[in-house]
């Protein structure tokens, strides 16, 4: 069985958890707006390194500590499920779609936790 190893989202390098996941172009966008959402400026190479850099980062309120978090769990599984749908459903990558979607699964998560006013306080308004 012939097994194509070449990224299915971009198209132009091998497929590695490490490409797919922090250095593809098409999965960088994603991380972009993300990070963009919850101030995690630090560029994002491996999730132990964000999970790292999230819990150093003293001065953020605990819900906004936790958000970033969730968003960076909700992230590296969005673009799993994404590339699965792309790959197996023929459903085509979307930047604004999965980033939508970790979005809002990342406020159900918080608002399980917290009080929805916390939440709302805490974390930057996306419903624009
Ligand atoms: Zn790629």
């Amino acid at each position: 069985m012939d097994i194509n190893k070449m990224c299915a989202l971009c198209e132009a390098h091998d497929e590695s958890a490490d490409h797919l996941f922090f250095r593809c172009s098409e999965t960088k966008k994603v991380w972009d707006d993300i990070r963009g959402w919850l101030s995690l400026w630090r560029n994002i190479s491996t999730i132990r390194s964000a999970i790292k850099w999230t819990t150093r980062h003293r001065t953020s309120s605990a819900i906004l500590k936790k958000a970033r978090r969730i968003a960076i769990m909700a992230t590296v599984y969005g673009i799993w499920k994404a590339r699965n749908a792309h790959i197996f459903d023929g459903t085509k990558f979307d930047v604004a779609r999965t980033t939508l979607l970790i979005k809002s699964s990342t406020y159900t998560i918080l608002y399980s936790l917290y009080p929805d006013d916390q939440v709302i306080q805490h974390l930057p308004d996306t419903r624009t």
